[in-house]
């Protein structure tokens, strides 16, 4: 609810009763398809960064290793990747994730896309060419930034993916929904210790965010301008990348740093 451009609480729909909850504070975590966000003007809709993905579990892939695997399409580029999280020797949980652009440019639907790769990709035809669906495939919306946006305002905060908070490289969230949530929860407590929920009171929400979140998207994002552009680069990126890993038996972050420095 905003009154007088002061966000006051929100309304809900409980056991079928539309009911007022007065707040002099709101922090926002509804998720990617928050209706709260969009409602105060936090909604991200660029299609390079707002993705989709979807996964289903299969058997029958064929040739797994026990590594999980990323395959990148450059075709519809800037676009995203196919995933295989193994489970077995051939079960597994097997994914895509892709611009709303991409997806667009494809002139597909989500679920078509595993189609599409196990048509016409050479490895996909021989991981999922004998595989069978088992249940349903799942999809979900992925709002990502390039960077901390404006996420706070009169008596609000707002956390996670209902903040536009996945990065744009591989579409991981958890972490930076964890670091929001925990910054959102000690601004509220100043907030509420000086009794003071005013956009200028809730202002060092953006600064812890700006401190935990951006050293996070500033390697993601350098990581995407390898894995979204054409196969030479992401090539180039893959060797390298794997190199250093290997080489140091580094974690990823502190591979893909010293990728990135290096
Ligand atoms: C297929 C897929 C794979 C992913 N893989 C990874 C991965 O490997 N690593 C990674 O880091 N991230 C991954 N992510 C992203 C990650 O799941 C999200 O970034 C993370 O869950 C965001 O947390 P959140 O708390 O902001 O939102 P959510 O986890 O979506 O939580 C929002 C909560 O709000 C509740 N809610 C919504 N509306 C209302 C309402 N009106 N009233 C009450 N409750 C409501 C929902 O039920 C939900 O429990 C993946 C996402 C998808 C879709």
């Amino acid at each position: 609810m905003v009154r007088r451009g002061v966000v006051r609480g929100v309304r809900a729909v409980l056991e079928g009763q539309i009911i007022e909850v007065e707040s002099d504070l709101v922090i926002v975590a509804d998720g990617a398809h928050s209706r709260l966000a969009h409602q105060i003007g936090f909604y991200n809709e660029d299609p390079d960064l707002v993705f989709y993905g979807a996964r289903g579990y299969f058997e029958g892939i064929r040739e797994m290793t026990d590594m999980i695997e990323f395959f990148y399409f450059d075709m519809f580029a800037p676009s995203g990747y196919t995933w295989i999280f193994p489970m077995s020797k051939t079960k597994g949980n097997v994914g895509v994730f892709i611009t709303e652009g991409a997806l667009q440019r494809s002139g597909m639907v989500l679920n078509d896309l595993f189609d599409w790769w196990r048509d016409n990709t050479k490895f996909g035809n021989i991981r999922l060419g004998e595989a069978r669906l088992l249940g349903e495939i799942k999809g979900w919306r992925l709002p990502a930034t390039w960077a901390v946006r404006e996420n706070y305002s009169h008596g609000v905060m707002v956390a996670g993916d209902a903040g536009n908070m996945i990065e744009a490289a591989f579409g991981g969230g958890q972490d930076l929904a964890m670091l929001a949530g925990q910054a959102a929860a000690e601004t509220a407590i100043e907030a509420l210790k000086q009794k003071d929920y005013s956009a200028e009171a809730l202002a060092p929400y953006k600064q812890k965010l700006l401190e935990r979140q951006t050293p996070i998207y500033n390697g993601y994002n350098a990581a995407r301008k390898f894995l979204f552009t054409n196969t030479p680069d992401l090539d180039r990126f893959i060797d390298r990348f794997a190199e250093e890993a290997a080489s140091r038996d580094l974690g990823f972050d502190e591979a893909l740093g010293r990728f990135l420095r290096g």
